[in-house]
């Protein structure tokens, strides 16, 4: 029996912490590309992007969802870290993640639109440029290659990235339940009652736990869902799935058998590899000279795999140059972010976050020229991204005719979006899988994933 019931509860207790504002559809609006028909509970794994997509989706077509991120907030990859210092409680904040994002595809810019009118986008211009430069031989920095990229808009958080996760789940309203720290153990379909349940555990800092955390937990645990989304990286995808399972057809419910759930989703997973990427954030009290506010920075010719050559640092930002940040020092300092080129970086994967940071900090000043003491340096941490991009997406898959938007579907040729194949189904238990690994290394990508892998979901 499916327990619609359970999951409004589950919904009604965590309402509230990414309340819904009402939703003002832009002429592309994904709403409008969505079937509203379904009804029924969907379990969302993951609070990246295309965790969020996937779950607009589901909402939009008329599903009650639940959405669990291990995280501590939402927005997977595109995230910020603020950090308070010193005596006087300075705050700075970091977009340690994902940059910035550029209008890709048409589903991806109608999600753009929907976010720059809720103003959690802002567009990163007005300072300096933003581009690319090449490396010197003696590892500086090259000004003379300095190119600004200006083929585009670069939109970023308002005030800071972490607000995009956000404001995605606020505009699906109140049928998704967001809840964050919250770790997905196991998924468990039971063919018999064609009900999904999982195991969970509270995550990050709050893992220590409480009675009405253990007692969410518990409620969570019984609850059943109709279909499942899972939405993360390759590896966690991998990692998940292979431990989750389907209760044994043979052994049925009080039999205790169990099969493995989707050997094919795992094993393309597990083919799918991705690089380290280590972020170093570093406050300063006092002004870097260069001409720009990012830049990717690369050496000319191609590197051992075709692509550039990057060295030590990949792409540096001057984090406090995007509109809304606070001042560093008062206004005479600046915070940054440095990216560790992929090689760099995963050939240090098992270094101690202060010796990069300290081994990157050294860089920097030599990239930019600019001797930097101990005394200029007011914050300086090191994050690890351990799969901060896949190298070797999964291709599209064919899609089934069926899934493809009949004539009279929806009634308007707005709803009559084709799949391209960017997510994997298994249509007999109603589980989809989908993240950035599904197509490509970029939020739109993964956007495109769990858009792709809900409706396909809705057309079963
Ligand atoms: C350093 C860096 C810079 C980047 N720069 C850019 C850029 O400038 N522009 C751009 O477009 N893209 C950029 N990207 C890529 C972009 O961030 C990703 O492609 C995109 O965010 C991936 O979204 P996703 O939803 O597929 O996965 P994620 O964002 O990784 O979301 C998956 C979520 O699932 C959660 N999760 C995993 N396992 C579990 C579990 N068991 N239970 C519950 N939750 C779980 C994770 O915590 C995570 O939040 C960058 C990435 C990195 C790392």
């Amino acid at each position: 029996m499916l327990c619609v019931r359970s999951v409004s509860r589950v919904c009604r207790q965590t309402r509230g912490t990414h309340a819904a504002a009402p939703v003002a559809p832009t002429a592309l609006s994904l709403r409008q590309r969505v079937r509203t028909a379904a009804s029924g509970t969907a379990l969302v794994v993951g609070g990246g992007f295309a965790g969020l997509a996937a779950a607009d989706v589901l909402v939009t077509a008329g599903m009650d969802v639940v959405l669990l991120e291990q995280g501590r907030g939402l927005g997977g990859r595109m995230c910020s870290r603020t950090v308070t210092l010193g005596s006087h409680g300075e705050r700075v904040t970091f977009d340690h993640g994902c940059q910035y994002l550029t209008a890709r595809n048409p589903l991806f810019d109608a999600a753009l639109a929907d976010l720059q009118q809720r103003g959690a986008l802002a567009q990163w211009s007005g300072g300096l440029p933003v581009g690319a430069a090449s490396l010197a031989e003696d590892g500086t920095v090259d000004m003379s290659t300095f190119a600004a990229d200006t083929s585009k808009a670069l939109w970023v958080g308002n005030p800071t990235n972490s607000a995009v996760g956000r404001a995605l789940a606020a505009r699906a309203g109140p049928r998704l339940s967001a809840i964050t720290a919250t770790r997905v153990e196991q998924l468990s379909w039971h063919p018999h009652r064609r009900a999904w349940t999982c195991r969970a555990r509270r995550a990050g800092s709050s893992s220590g736990g409480s009675s009405s955390a253990d007692a969410a937990i518990a409620e969570l645990e019984s609850t059943s869902f109709d279909c499942v989304v899972t939405a993360m990286s390759s590896v966690s995808t991998a990692r998940l799935l292979g431990a989750s399972s389907s209760t044994s057809t043979s052994g049925g419910e009080a039999g205790g058998g169990s099969d493995p759930l989707a050997p094919q989703v795992v094993e393309a997973a597990e083919g799918v590899r991705s690089n380290v990427c280590w972020a170093v954030m570093v406050a300063l009290n006092r002004k870097i000279d260069v001409p720009f506010d990012g830049a990717l920075l690369s050496r000319p010719g191609p590197g051992p795999d075709g692509g550039p050559q990057y060295g030590p640092i990949a792409w540096l930002a001057r984090d406090s140059s995007k509109p809304g940040r606070p001042a560093v020092a008062g206004g005479a300092g600046e915070a940054w972010v440095l990216h560790g080129g992929p090689d760099w970086s995963n050939a240090r994967r098992d270094v101690a976050p202060a010796d990069v940071a300290a081994e990157l900090l050294r860089d920097f000043a030599h990239l930019v020229q600019t001797p930097l003491s101990s005394a200029d340096v007011v914050h300086l941490e090191a994050h690890r991204w351990n799969n901060a991009y896949p190298l070797n997406p999964r291709p599209p898959q064919a899609v089934q005719p069926q899934l493809q938007p009949q004539p009279a579907e929806g009634g308007s040729a707005a709803a009559a979006v084709p799949l391209g194949g960017h997510f994997m189904l298994r249509p007999e238990m109603r589980l989809a899988a989908c993240g950035d690994w599904c197509k490509g290394p970029r939020a739109a990508d993964a956007y495109l994933t769990g858009w792709e892998a809900a409706t396909a979901l809705l057309r079963l």
